[in-house]
């Protein structure tokens, strides 16, 4: 066995503390994270959604938003979810909302009853058509795009406006500059925040949120970030939306398609690494896409060093 002098002995020990010193993760307070959340559907899936919602809401996000289905499909399950985690989780909630299909007349009438129900922030986005083969056509009384529904809202009330930001491009943009161009029109327009698409290389985002700054866009980019639970469905998704999927991240995930329990394992090294990465580059707010499920989210949470606060139970016995 080898000897071990003192003098070694301490620079292990500062080399240890260095590296704690490197790992430690900012305490409560100075990380802001964010959940998304889908309307459930059935019974089940709602049972489902407030059991998440039940273990996420402790961790006190900064809000929790509620998407809007293709062409307001979802309208009235949307309004019901997010209006039940303002009353039972106590949580601020957030309402997507988009331009697609309808009348300017019947978006400012959602975005009036979300007022008068005290949601006051609102993810506004174009959406999709339900076909995305058919591209985007604005309604003919309708708001024309995102930017413009960014206006409309700010007509009508004092909102916190989140808009989509996209690291990888828009699919039906023609090139970054035009989307950055995009991206500027709705701050301009009156939105406090953007929220990106999912990604895997946070080279990618890095390198958009300087391209933002150098464009004049100040206001907070938020990473969005997708813990993988099914590779192929993600794959699917990816591939309607722009968004790059890297070899490395399927060579992960190959041969695991009958083992979910080994995938999810995958999911939460695979994101947890990206947002400690993330952490070292100075960002500080988190928005996860849960697909309504709460436990690899609480996990990377766990593991950017938020803690549950205890005494933070849900109203009404929600779950
Ligand atoms: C965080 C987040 C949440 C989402 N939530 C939902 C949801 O709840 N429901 C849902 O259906 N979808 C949702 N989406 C998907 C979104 O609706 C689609 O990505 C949609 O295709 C674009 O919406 P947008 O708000 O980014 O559109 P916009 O910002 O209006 O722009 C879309 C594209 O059109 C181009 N464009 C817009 N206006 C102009 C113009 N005047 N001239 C030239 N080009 C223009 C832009 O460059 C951009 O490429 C979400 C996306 C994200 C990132």
């Amino acid at each position: 066995m080898t000897e071990v002098s003192p003098r070694q002995t301490s620079d292990t020990s500062q080399r240890i503390a260095k590296l704690l010193h490197s790992r430690a993760t900012p305490i409560r307070g100075q990380l802001s994270v964010s959940f998304e959340f889908f309307p459930p559907a059935t019974e089940a899936m709602q049972a489902k959604l407030w059991a998440s919602i039940e273990r996420l809401a402790p961790l006190s996000p900064a809000f929790m938003s509620v998407t809007y289905g293709a062409g307001g499909s979802t309208r009235d399950r949307t309004h019901a979810t997010v209006k039940r985690i303002l009353s039972d989780a106590g949580i601020r909630p957030a309402a997507h909302l988009t331009c697609v299909g309808a009348t300017r007349e019947e978006v400012d009438a959602v975005v009036r009853s979300y007022r008068d129900a005290g949601i006051g922030h609102i993810v506004a986005l174009r959406g999709d058509p339900r076909d995305p083969a058919q591209g985007f056509t604005p309604h003919p009384g309708g708001y024309q795009n995102a930017a413009d529904l960014v206006a409309g809202i700010r007509r009508i009330g004092d909102f916190d406006i989140s808009v989509a930001a996209y690291p990888e491009k828009h699919p039906d943009s023609p090139d970054m500059q035009a989307d950055l161009d995009n991206l500027k029109r709705k701050i301009d327009a009156g939105a406090n925040r953007a929220i990106t698409q999912f990604f895997f290389d946070n080279d990618t985002y890095l390198r958009f949120l300087d391209k933002a700054r150098a464009h004049g866009i100040s206001v907070p980019i938020v990473p969005g970030i997708m813990p993988v639970t099914n590779f192929n469905k993600l794959c699917r998704f990816a591939d309607s939306c722009g968004a790059v999927i890297p070899p490395w991240l399927a060579q992960l995930f190959e041969g695991l398609d009958d083992n979910p329990e080994e995938r999810k394992l995958i999911a939460a090294s695979v994101a947890i690494s990206q947002c400690e990465r993330l952490l070292e580059h100075g960002v500080r707010s988190f928005h996860f896409y849960t697909l309504n499920r709460s436990e690899l989210t609480r996990a990377i949470c766990h593991s950017l060093g938020l803690r549950p606060l205890e005494n933070k139970v849900l109203q009404n016995g929600a779950a």
